[in-house]
């Protein structure tokens, strides 16, 4: 019987097969390959064998349509965050907290790696000042030109939900921001009622660190599915390298093969037309930020 892992609790997977909900173990054939730090993760498609009305056994995982992968901190191994996902809504805000359009490139670039559309969400509009405004729709236009759907909404005060919800209808979405960006508080509204979500701010401790860290996926009203993604601060890349980089910003790519080195990461080379558009066709933020991301990879 086929199912979808919605959840994962230590050794223990959750199995969602129509409506119904199995707690399952791992017992297949096959090792579970040692490359992964999580070896089964939310969004997998799993063989399932049942023995109760509740529980089942996992026999094999089928082949993962993608993932969205980070640096496992704690062994180096590669951190599955999702699988079969089809597209990634990246939360900021411009404050409470304020996000750097660092991380949101990060993401992105990543969202490409893995063949996954990014989609961008301010939240928490209703706080803003007309400057930060004005702030606001500059890091939109950057967005827009790129042809990345950037929507700005606040959640406390139900602005621009139906367009985001619309976006969301059917595809299966990878949520991502910083603690305190407004995720549960949407997922609530999405789902339509107090999901599970909430209840694990009581694991937060001091500085709003939370002690679940694996990723769920939530039925939205709207036939959407969401997949949750807590303790999401910052990341590592993988296995994106240095020389992938270039290829993950739209803006460069049919610039990539006109630079006097046809192997230019357009950091000091000279001849570069990269650097020659800045300011012009290339933002001058995503240029200093996308050099700040290749300084992270070893
Ligand atoms: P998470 O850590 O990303 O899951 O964020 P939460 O959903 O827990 O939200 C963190 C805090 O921000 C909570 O106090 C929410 O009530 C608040 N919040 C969420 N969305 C908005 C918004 O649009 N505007 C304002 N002002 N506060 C918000
Ligand atoms: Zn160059």
């Amino acid at each position: 019987m086929k199912g979808v892992v919605i959840k994962s609790v230590g050794n223990t997977y959750n199995v969602q097969v129509n409506n119904k909900i199995f707690k399952c173990n791992y017992r297949g054939k096959y090792k579970l390959s040692n490359n992964f730090s999580n070896p089964i993760v939310s969004g997998d498609i799993v063989e399932l064998e049942l023995i109760s009305k509740e529980t089942g056994i996992i026999e094999k995982i089928y082949e993962r349509k993608n993932y969205f992968l980070k640096k496992s901190l704690k062994d180096n191994k590669a951190h599955i965050i999702a699988s079969n996902i089809d597209q990634t809504l990246i939360m900021g805000s411009i404050k409470s907290p304020y996000t750097k359009l660092k991380f949101i490139d990060k993401c992105i670039s990543a969202s490409y790696f893995y063949e996954i559309k990014p989609i961008i969400l301010f939240n928490k509009i209703d706080l803003l000042n007309k400057e930060e405004e004005e702030k606001l729709n500059e890091i939109s236009s950057i967005y827009n030109s790129l042809n990345i759907k950037l929507f700005t909404a606040s959640v406390k005060e139900n602005i621009n939900l139906n367009e985001v919800s619309e976006i969301l209808n059917n595809k299966r979405t990878l949520i991502i921001g910083n603690s305190g960006i407004g995720k549960s508080s949407l997922i609530n509204f999405l789902t339509g009622k107090k999901s599970q979500r909430t209840d694990d701010l009581s694991l937060k401790t001091g500085r709003g660190k939370q002690t679940t860290t694996f990723s769920e996926i939530f039925s939205l009203k709207n036939n959407g599915k969401v997949v949750d993604t807590p303790g999401f601060k910052d990341f590592y890349f993988h296995d994106i390298d240095k020389n992938d980089l270039k290829f993950l910003y739209p803006e460069f790519k049919i610039k990539n093969n006109q630079c006097k080195f046809n192997n230019c990461n357009h950091q000091n080379e000279p001849g570069c037309i990269i650097k020659e558009n800045i300011g012009k066709s290339i933002s001058e933020r995503r240029y200093n930020n996308y050099l700040s991301i290749l300084n992270e990879i070893d």
